[in-house]
């Protein structure tokens, strides 16, 4: 009867969400471990990933983004697509957050010491970070023990955390342009931020959506998307940089449109430490 089924089905149902809502849980309880261990080097389950910028003018890399990696003993690699979300609702993203703003000075000062210098390393920052009021303490602290100037950094925040508490954002972002930082919108044109919102925020570069750029060549609307986002931002004064560039058509089209930066895999995946010192070095080399 339908009775009966509407009760099996929702009984289908609740036993699927417990299912699920358990699992979440394992896998919460299972990043509070790997975040307990974080200060020992031999048991880390956390490793940050580089991904290079590419100027359009000349070809040389200005930049790396820092990437967050997960290693579970239980659950094998995790996308930050997973746990980082995980890690912003249970307010494990701060001592994680903070680990990330570490260890990224700690490895660009080993780069300095491998020859490597002029390249910045941009880190993403999530809206609790942002808001909490150690955060400018935390990274005056991390650039001052590895003898790193604030141009040594960039932050990324999303254009959705910007878009929150206009008022506290502005405040915080202030202060941190005014120590040096430089700071650019993640995964813009996918927000709603107001433009006269935009031209408040002291930032220095728009990072173009990836979502926008992977039909580019397909799709007209798409391609006026960027073309209108590049226009926009050069405009208000900005940099453009565009995100997932993975052919050559699409690295052609964004150049054409002026687009100053290019990021994708194109031109390297997110690499560990070590890859990542013997692409630069191998960079060096070919433009010397
Ligand atoms: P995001 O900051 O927008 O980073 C770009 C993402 O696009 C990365 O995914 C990168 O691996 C991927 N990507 C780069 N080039 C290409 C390409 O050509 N094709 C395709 N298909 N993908 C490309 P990833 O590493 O999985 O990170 C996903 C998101 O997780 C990041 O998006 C960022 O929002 C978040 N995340 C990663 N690390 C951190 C972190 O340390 N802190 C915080 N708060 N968030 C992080
Ligand atoms: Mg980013
Ligand atoms: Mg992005
Ligand atoms: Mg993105």
């Amino acid at each position: 009867h339908a009775k009966d089924a509407g009760r099996n089905n929702h009984q289908f149902y609740a036993s699927r969400m417990n299912e699920s809502a358990g699992e979440r849980l394992q896998m919460e309880n299972a990043l509070r471990q790997a975040i307990a261990s974080i200060g020992l080097p031999e048991t880390c389950q956390f490793a940050l990933h580089f991904q290079p910028q590419i100027s359009t003018k000349n070809g040389r890399v200005v930049g790396l983004e820092a990437l967050l990696r997960w290693t579970s003993p239980v659950f094998g690699a995790v996308s930050p697509l997973r746990f980082i979300p995980i890690a912003e609702e249970t307010g494990l993203i701060q001592p994680l957050g903070d680990w990330v703003i570490w260890e990224s000075c700690r490895l660009i000062h080993d780069m300095r010491q491998r020859g490597i210098a002029g390249v910045r390393v941009a880190i993403n920052i999530s809206a609790q970070q942002l808001r909490h009021e150690n955060l400018l303490l935390l990274v005056r602290g991390a650039l001052a023990c590895y003898e790193l100037t604030p141009d040594a950094i960039e932050l990324e925040i999303t254009e959705s955390t910007a878009m929150q508490n206009p008022e506290v954002t502005l405040d915080i972002l202030d202060q941190l342009a005014g120590m040096g930082i430089e700071l650019a919108i993640d995964d813009f044109g996918t927000g709603h931020s107001s433009l006269a919102y935009l031209k408040h925020l002291p930032i220095k570069r728009l990072k173009l959506d990836r979502s926008f750029v992977l039909d580019i060549e397909t799709d007209a609307n798409d391609a006026s998307i960027c073309a209108a986002i590049i226009a926009l931002g050069h405009n208000l004064g900005l940099e453009l940089v565009a995100e997932g560039v993975e052919t050559a058509m699409q690295s052609e089209f964004l150049s054409r449109l002026g687009c100053d930066y290019l990021q994708g895999y194109l031109y390297s995946k997110p690499l560990p430490f070590a890859e990542i010192i013997a692409y630069l070095q191998a960079q060096q080399g070919v433009s010397e």
